[in-house]
């Protein structure tokens, strides 16, 4: 019911050449797997390469979106330029713009609205970091991120939403949550899902599992019940990997 998504988030990453190189070669693998959808956000200075490869079934995505959609907002990108460079998808309040950027729930709440009014679907990145989860707090730290960055989203909008679950402590790492503790998260959020909306529509909503995965640990993640998918940083640089993870048992 819920299509599996593989997501490859190339952070700041390749120049064009080996852009388009790895995304045709990762477009290859998403023509040969009907089954499941693939996605890859490379910098934004390399989609319209990227684009030239892609083909139909690869979808292409921001690593970040800015609420507006024109104006004097310096380092932006708006939703109708992404969309005008095929884009379909956009990462939000990916915990390298918490952390290292300082956006806040708000901003990443605004980031998410913009993105949708454009007909962007969001992928909305929470997590909790080392400190947060030794301290017990994991689960009211995601239901902080979800409640706040899904703020004034209607129902009617939210069935074509994506979560990403990306505990800070596993992201580039090498630490993976185990698959326990992925699906403990994931079916935390979607309860929650389900009192901000409702059943249906939580039952409708991927999340995904990110964090130091890789060809040796999706096929156990991807086996929870309530895990619907990967965003893939590191191990989404390499053709051969990320074609292992997209092709997960
Ligand atoms: P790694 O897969 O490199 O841990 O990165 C995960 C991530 O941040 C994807 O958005």
């Amino acid at each position: 019911m819920r299509t599996p998504l593989i997501a490859g988030n190339w952070k700041m990453h390749l120049n064009l050449d080996q852009a388009a190189e790895l995304a045709a070669a990762v477009a290859g693998v998403a023509e040969a797997c009907p089954d499941r959808e693939v996605m890859i956000a490379p910098p934004f200075t390399a989609l319209a390469r990227v684009r030239e490869v892609a083909g139909e079934r690869l979808i292409l995505a921001g690593q970040n979106v800015c609420w507006e959609e024109k104006g004097a907002f310096t380092g932006e990108i708006a939703p109708p330029m992404l969309r005008e460079l095929g884009c379909r998808m956009a990462i939000v309040g990916h915990s390298e713009r918490r952390h290292v950027f300082g956006e806040d729930d708000a901003m990443v709440n605004r980031r998410l609205r913009g993105a949708m009014a454009h007909g962007l679907v969001p992928i909305l990145c929470i997590g909790e970091t080392l400190d947060e989860r030794e301290a017990g707090q994991t689960m009211a730290v995601l239901e902080r991120q979800v409640r706040d960055g899904l703020q004034q989203v209607e129902i009617s909008e939210a069935a074509g939403l994506v979560i990403a679950y990306e505990p800070v402590w596993a992201i580039g790492t090498g630490k993976t949550a185990s698959p326990d503790q992925a699906q403990e998260a994931h079916e935390f959020v979607r309860r929650l899902l389900c009192e901000v909306y409702e059943k249906n529509i939580a039952a409708g909503i991927r999340i995904l599992y990110g964090g130091s995965v890789n060809a040796a640990n999706v096929d156990e993640i991807m086996a929870q019940a309530d895990v619907d998918g990967a965003l893939v940083g590191g191990a989404s640089l390499s053709a051969e990997t990320f074609e292992r993870i997209i092709r997960f048992a």
